[in-house]
């Protein structure tokens, strides 16, 4: 059989596997962590490093944008109006590297022992970075990426990305695109690659019960005052039933139901209850009837109280009725629940329980929708036959119970889509000592990446 273009750039990327294994070493050897000033200058130098490197993979036009705090790295590629267009993310800042006597090797001396890379940075998330970056140069060598790339790499990640929100709201038709592929997170486990496609979203308020004006003497007012802590105790119960199903007139107005096709794909992953149950050291788990753990976690709305406080707390005793008491709560949000209106639910419940004799003020707090790439979206089966054919095994499909700032903003501002399509294992230390990337799945996520290039740009997105 003829050599196509894909094997071109599946060859262009083992046979080079040497090469790129010692250039993200050099970009692991720069100290990027974003969270000390100490090392702005390095973090700058990550920005050049990429920067070049675009370029000497066939985009020229790669170039630093000054934030108020570090620099954006874009490029792209020409586009051309037939093929789809795709937004690549990434950052280059890392995390600190303390404590640095728990290393088994300089953090940022990159060391490779039993095909596995040890460096800040090698997972989380540089070398995925470069792992995209040579994905889409094993296609420039031969000028035929079939799709339309533009990247977008920050260094602030790690620190909240202070500035990527305001700098996509300025960039909007720069980086105007049909999907955009995130690869920052990790595999469902080992021998399991994944496609995330959705996260939960988030709601919050806080609420505080005003009773008498000042703490009063249980034995001169109390029985003849409202108790604002157990007026608190008492809201916070309604919000539940007894089978933890949130009990919030509207809650589940805009909650999508799940479908079989993915109840199953969840039910397929290898998952213990037991070992989960065990790794949080509870005594039972609990949660709303009807669902497995996973379902819960991924695909059902929460609302959870974070804190609550009220009264004397001190050592001892203080007899008092206390003036006020306070909750803080959030919710996790499924995609298509609007924020707004789960407040409004949850603020109309805590109004209409509230019992006699207290006060009520609610402080809504932030909100961000969850995200959801359709199943039947076709980014997501070229990613599922890209996994298969390099991986040779199924891919899996899962969703996260988090957030992720920058994919609500691609969501909400950009109104694209995104898909998850992380290459690190679970365990392999992001944040912590001994960060590693499995060198196998460095190779094998570029030409996962390279294959998902052919694949999208044959289905035209
Ligand atoms: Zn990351």
């Amino acid at each position: 059989m003829p050599e196509t273009p894909l094997d071109h750039a599946l060859t262009y990327l083992k046979s080079h596997r040497t090469e790129h294994l010692a250039e993200v070493q050099d970009f692991l050897r720069i100290p990027s962590v974003s969270a000390l000033s100490q090392h702005k200058a390095d973090v700058a130098q990550a920005a050049s490093w990429l920067a070049s490197r675009l370029k000497d993979a066939g985009f020229e036009n790669a170039r630093i944008d000054a934030t108020p705090g570090n620099p954006v790295v874009v490029a792209s590629s020409a586009i051309r109006p037939d093929r789809p267009t795709v937004l690549v993310y990434g950052h280059y800042d890392v995390q600190p590297v303390d404590p640095v006597s728990s290393w088994n090797h300089d953090p940022f001396e990159p060391t490779v022992e039993n095909n596995i890379l040890y460096a800040r940075g090698a997972s989380d998330d540089k070398g995925q970075v470069f792992m995209q970056l040579i994905a889409a140069e094993a296609w420039q060598k031969q000028n035929a990426l079939p799709v339309n790339l533009k990247f977008l790499f920050e260094g602030e990640e790690e620190i909240g990305s202070v500035h990527l929100s305001q700098y996509i709201r300025e960039h909007q038709a720069e980086l105007a695109a049909d999907l955009a592929v995130i690869s920052d997170t990790p595999m469902y486990a080992e021998g399991y690659p994944a496609i995330c496609y959705g996260l939960r979203g988030m709601a919050s308020m806080e609420i505080a019960v005003q009773g008498p004006y000042q703490d009063l003497h249980s034995g001169v007012y109390g029985g003849a005052v409202m108790n604002p802590a157990h007026a608190l105790a008492h809201l916070i119960d309604s919000l539940h039933d007894a089978s933890g199903r949130v009990n919030v007139a509207g809650f589940y107005d805009e909650v999508d139901p799940l479908g079989d096709e993915e109840r199953e794909a969840f039910r397929r992953l290898p998952f213990s209850e037991k070992q989960y149950q065990e790794g949080v050291r509870t005594p039972a788990l609990f949660g709303e009837e009807g669902y497995t753990v996973l379902e819960r976690i991924w695909a059902r709305p929460t609302l959870e109280v974070n804190g609550m406080w009220s009264g004397f707390t001190g050592e001892g005793q203080k007899t008092i009725v206390p003036a006020s008491a306070h909750a803080k709560i959030t919710c996790r949000l499924v995609p298509h629940q609007d924020p707004r209106h789960v407040l409004d639910a949850v603020e109309a419940h805590v109004k209409s329980h509230l019992p006699p004799g207290v006060t009520l003020t609610v402080k809504r707090g932030e909100g961000a929708p969850g995200s959801i790439t359709p199943l039947d979206h076709p980014a997501v089966k070229a990613a599922e036959k890209a996994i298969e054919s390099v991986y040779h095994t199924e891919a899996s499909y899962i969703r996260m119970g988090g957030s992720i700032p920058v994919v609500v903003d691609f969501q909400e501002v950009l109104h694209m889509p995104t898909l998850l399509l992380g290459f690190a294992l679970p365990d392999e230390n992001f944040h912590a000592p001994n960060e590693h990337f499995h060198l196998e799945n460095f190779y094998r996520g570029a030409e996962t990446v390279a294959t998902l290039w052919q694949y999208l740009g044959d289905a035209h997105v």
